[in-house]
């Protein structure tokens, strides 16, 4: 899809690892802003380093951005009108780019040995240099004389000219306002490298302007290397874009995220079983905000309401509770259909309990089970332990402790004895929660012990535990015969008699 808006915006990992939160809050906020603006959204892989870069990571990120639902417009797998969208594709485009600034004196080659650079930094360090960047000794060298050493062979790099004149590079960064760098600490720096390939500085600046791009949304890591990159720009005779470099995500310690506070990767994310839509709002309000208190946004709003203006220049910190309820909220708030086919029936299949090709019971048993389990799940795994008793049969594991509590006792006995009574009495057409419920309801009294002794005991005998869902649903589930027969076996097995 491309679009009239001259707003191109583009979301740029290198596939040294997967994808983090801090590269999916770049995605999110990078596509949420060409969404907003109505602009261009592109994905490009920058995997210049191949030492650190591979095809495996490549597809990992791929897969969590289309999990959290982030379409590109263009990218390495999209055709568009500014490929290669891939920076290993684009070797003669960087040599070219840089053999053409070379040309108009904007670079130049150097010669320097790492050893001869290591020892004019000592000499400048014991002089006491104000400046101890690289000297520019090559800079002065005759280009023709450079030319002819360079076609002899000879080991060389290439660095930018930075003009003296220059003065401070200013930037009014979208986030953090203006920012002063002082141009003549910046170094002629090195934009090729000896070993023929670009350096990041370089290789991104040539991207982004041969891909138009106009807003330059990325982690605040890289603010110390935008002054580089408008030299770049420069240089290339190419328009500056806007920068936003938005904060750092901090650890709930305030230490920088990692893998000592939990889960950093999309991917783990999504395996713990977390929403794609809830872990999009989420991250989206690391950082962002609609309006300072609105707290659930669905993609919609943030695609069409998300602004720079309304990104903090502040840390943001990871609330793994935050998100945990953020989850649970988005799960809660689906219907009882949604959740039997996102949720419910995905992970009992997972779990081996039932199988895609032939669900075990009729449509309405799995969306009674839905609404029961919906409120009582913050993971979508979560179900499983709720469900498994109802998968259990003749098998179903007793909590050993829950058993000691509320069954192991004489008044158990009775009570298991009392509720057979009153549920053979109803009839198969009359086995619904109201009925069950309303059945069982004067068995306190009867039996003149409390509620909750009568009911937990009741639970434990036909669920296993003392957690599982309301009572009158589960036997409903459960279906009339298993529920009985749980009963009987229960109060066999673990009541005592007087
Ligand atoms: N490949 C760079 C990174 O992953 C992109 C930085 C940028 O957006 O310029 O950090």
């Amino acid at each position: 899809m491309s679009t009239d808006s001259a707003v191109r915006v583009r979301f740029a990992p290198s596939p040294t690892g997967k994808l983090h939160i801090g590269g999916a809050r770049t995605a999110i906020y990078n596509w949420a802003f060409a969404r907003s603006q109505g602009g261009s959204f592109i994905l490009r892989i920058d995997d210049t380093d191949p030492t650190r870069s591979t095809e495996e990571n490549t597809q990992i990120i791929l897969r969590a951005l289309r999990w959290l639902g982030l379409d590109w417009d263009e990218g390495p797998d999209i055709e568009g009108d500014y490929g290669p969208y891939r920076q290993t594709d684009c070797a003669d485009l960087y040599r070219e780019a840089a053999q053409k600034l070379v040309k108009e004196g904007k670079a130049y080659y150097c010669f320097c040995s790492a050893e001869k650079l290591a020892r004019d930094r000592e000499a400048a360090k014991a002089r006491k240099d104000s400046f101890q960047g690289y000297p520019r000794t090559c800079r002065h060298i005759d280009p023709a004389e450079a030319q002819a050493r360079v076609d002899a062979g000879e080991p060389h790099t290439i660095r930018l000219a930075v003009p003296e004149d220059r003065g401070d590079v200013v930037i009014q960064d979208a986030v953090h306002g203006e920012v002063v760098f002082n141009a003549r600490e910046l170094d002629d720096f090195i934009i090729f490298r000896s070993d023929g390939t670009p350096t990041y500085n370089f290789a991104t600046v040539v991207d982004d302007a041969r891909m138009k791009i106009s807003h330059v949304i990325r982690g605040d890591d890289h603010l110390s290397n935008t002054p580089r990159q408008v030299i770049v720009y420069e240089a290339l005779g190419a328009e500056t874009p806007t920068f936003a470099h938005i904060s750092m995500i901090l650890g709930s310690d305030g230490k920088k995220l990692s893998k000592r506070h939990g889960a950093t990767s999309v991917e783990e994310y999504q395996k713990e079983g977390y929403l794609p839509d809830a872990f999009l709002n989420y991250l989206a309000l690391l950082g962002w905000s609609l309006d300072g208190e609105t707290t659930i946004i669905p993609r919609e709003v943030l695609a069409k309401s998300f602004s720079l203006d309304h990104v903090s220049k502040n840390p943001a910190i990871m609330d793994a509770e935050k998100l945990l309820w953020m989850n649970s909220s988005y799960m809660g708030e689906m219907t009882d259909a949604e959740f039997v086919d996102r949720i419910l029936m995905p992970e009992l299949t997972k779990a081996g309990l039932e199988h895609d090709s032939e669900p075990m019971h009729e449509r309405e048993w799995y969306e009674l089970l839905a609404s029961i389990a919906k409120p009582r799940c913050k993971l979508s795994g979560d179900v499983v332990g709720i469900a498994h008793f109802l998968y259990e049969g003749d098998k179903l594991t007793y909590d050993q402790k829950s058993v000691d509590k509320n069954l192991a006792k004489e008044w158990a006995h009775d009570v298991l004895r009392a509720t057979t009574d009153v549920l053979s009495a109803l009839g198969d057409d009359e086995w619904h929660e109201e009925q069950i419920d309303r059945a069982m309801e004067a068995l306190p009294e009867k039996l003149d012990l409390a509620k909750r002794k009568v009911f937990q005991a009741i639970r434990v005998a036909v669920c296993g535990n003392q957690v599982s869902p309301p009572l009158g649903s589960s036997m409903e589930l459960l279906g009339k015969e298993q529920t009985l027969k749980r009963i009987a076996y229960a109060q066999e097995s673990f009541t005592q008699t007087a």
